[in-house]
């Protein structure tokens, strides 16, 4: 198809910016968050408010989590989301995102980057939790929780969402994450992150 980058409508103009960030799901609804994690009533409020300030659209990507158990589910090891069948699922959902990254850019939109959510198992782009012992095998009855801990890496949608960009030519957008705790980086870190996005001096996913 066509690319129609730099290219004005040459009929119709209205308010739009033509700029478009896209956002883990729970940036906007801390409702889909397991229960007992959420740190704000709606919507992570600070971020939410620099981005509108900025005029800058917000896409909504999908809960893979919710997607996949609904809202009743326990917290999760990135391990226990590595199985194929929750990474299938995820790609279906990295594909629909990666649609909508790329109709944007073929019509000219900036497609600033991407907010993911550090400490997820499934969302993490720096932090992702996981077994502090290796060797234990997790699952069984919800009375056992072995220990965890915040390890360097990205969740399972985090991943298979950057190995999709990458093949569908999309590869060289900015990531940058909010964090679920304080433990895995602070909101005001996140903040400054997100301004060097806006301002186009992000890292970008391929790591150039
Ligand atoms: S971090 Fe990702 S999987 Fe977890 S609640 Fe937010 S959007 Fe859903």
């Amino acid at each position: 198809m066509r690319r129609c980058d730099h290219m004005e409508h040459p009929k119709v103009s209205d308010k739009r910016s033509e700029r478009v960030i896209f956002l883990s799901h729970c940036i906007l609804n801390q409702n889909a968050k397991v229960r007992g994690i959420a740190a704000h009533p709606g919507a992570v409020v600070p971020l939410v408010q620099l981005l509108l300030e900025q005029g800058v659209g917000m896409y909504q990507m999908p809960c893979p989590e919710m997607a996949y158990l609904g809202n009743m589910r326990w917290g999760a090891v990135k391990d226990q989301y590595h199985n194929p069948m929750f990474r299938r699922h995820c790609r279906r959902l990295a594909e629909e995102v990666v649609d909508a990254v790329e109709n944007y850019r073929q019509c000219g939109y900036q497609v600033l980057g991407f907010v993911m959510m550090d400490g997820s198992p499934v969302c993490g782009l720096n932090r992702t939790p996981r077994p502090k012992d290796p060797n234990v095998l997790w699952g069984g009855m919800a009375w056992y929780v072995p220990e965890s801990v915040y390890a360097p890496g990205k969740g399972n949608f985090c991943e298979i969402l950057q190995e999709e960009l990458q093949r569908r030519g999309q590869g060289n957008l900015p990531f940058v994450a909010s964090p679920e705790f304080d433990e895995v980086g602070t909101l005001d870190e996140a903040l400054s992150q997100v301004k060097a996005l806006l301002a186009g001096t992000g890292s970008r996913s391929d790591g150039r």
